[in-house]
């Protein structure tokens, strides 16, 4: 049963075209997916209330969806229904948001400036960039060699003949309400209502050309291995006067020598000798921003985890720290020679030496679940 197009926006059916318009931008905003990397159920509630929008925000279709509902736009094909995807959609910013969002936070409006006109975008670029550990943990800039296609110089256009400059044509379909006319994007132009008139030979057919740029990336810190980063505007340039694609950044982790990431913790095994644990010790340890020095108390045992707060990964929320646990191996020789194996003999019947076990030496997985929960 497909969810009441009103119930989506929140609004009742008296709603204005004001109070419409205002509920549709509310919810893009919360549900946008800049907003909710991830999140897939953000993004259909960001793709629900776009098909409720499109609906409702255009007369003719709000009083057919009014008189009968979903069956209203059912084996129609003629528009929106739940063929919207996201470039849709995102397009339709322009309309309700015009100039609003220009260069704030949402890349997904920028190609879209005001006054309501649609303007192509070029296609996106995908790249891969790996990152060291070191690399996340703080954050890091990345200048990246990206091969883009560029307009070619050179090239003019002339207003499209076949949609005279609109980029979209008239189409008649047939519904079950009987011959509607739609809407299309003009496929002489790709919607661009341009044209090529003349080309120099290095430009392909849309005008453009290829070209090495440098594009400078920055990372913020405490991504995770699999996210999608986009830099606006640095995919391919769209033909005639549309605005660029984005470049789309996957991010891959390289695996650390001796650090095991788990969120934003990091955990670390420590190997200690048999003499270091019972005389205490002071240690080196390799974290990502540096080396770091840690003292261990006589009579340490093996298994203890110790925290060092805030020597973790910065937080992708740009809040706090991740801690660097240290866990506590004591190491036991594997052969002895006779000196060494007559003192072991005489600790044995020795009273010191057997376990004594205390509340806090909790064993390991106790303590493991104190820190996650
Ligand atoms: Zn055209």
């Amino acid at each position: 049963m497909k969810e009441d197009y009103y119930d989506i926006l929140g609004i009742g059916k008296n709603a204005s075209t004001a109070e419409i318009k205002k509920a549709y931008r509310k919810k893009a905003i919360e549900y946008h997916p800049d907003k909710n990397p991830g999140d897939a159920k953000a993004e259909e509630m960001f793709k629900k209330a776009a098909e409720a929008y499109e609906v409702l925000s255009d007369p003719n279709k709000k009083a057919r969806y009014d008189q009968y509902g979903h069956a209203a736009f059912e084996g129609g094909g003629g528009f929106g229904g739940g063929g919207m995807n996201m470039d849709d959609i995102f397009s339709q910013f322009g309309d309700i948001f015009g100039g609003a969002f220009g260069g704030g936070g949402f890349s997904g409006f920028s190609g879209f400036g005001g006054g309501g006109q649609r303007r192509v975008k070029g296609s996106n670029l995908r790249i891969r960039v790996k990152l060291t550990l070191e690399e996340i943990a703080n954050g890091v800039e990345k200048k990246i060699k990206v091969k883009r296609k560029i307009q070619a110089e050179g090239v003019t256009y002339q207003t499209c003949g076949t949609c005279g400059g609109r980029g979209q044509v008239s189409k008649i379909t047939n519904t079950i309400l009987g011959r509607m006319q739609t809407a299309a994007t003009c496929s002489s132009c790709g919607g661009s209502g341009q044209v090529i008139d003349k080309k120099p030979s290095d430009a392909d057919a849309q005008g453009l050309k290829v070209s090495e740029e440098t594009v400078s990336i920055n990372i913020p810190a405490g991504v995770e291995d699999g996210m999608q980063l986009k830099v606006p505007n640095k995919g391919n340039d769209a033909p005639g006067n549309g605005v660029p694609g984005d470049l789309l950044v996957a991010i891959e982790t390289e695996e650390h020598d001796t650090l095991k990431r788990e969120g934003d913790n990091l955990h670390f095994d420590l190997y200690i000798s048999f003499s270091e644990a019972v005389l205490g010790t002071s240690k080196e340890i390799d974290a990502v921003g540096g080396k770091v020095r840690i003292k261990l108390e006589p009579g340490i045992q093996s298994g203890k985890i110790l925290r060092l707060r805030g020597k973790g990964i910065s937080s992708l929320n740009g809040y706090g720290s991740g801690d660097l646990l240290v866990h506590v191996n004591v190491w036991t020789p594997k052969e002895l020679n006779k000196e060494q194996k007559d003192f072991f003999e005489r600790m044995q019947n020795n009273d010191n030496f057997a376990p004594r076990p205390e509340k806090s030496d909790k064993s390991f997985f106790e303590k493991v679940k104190d820190m996650f929960s």
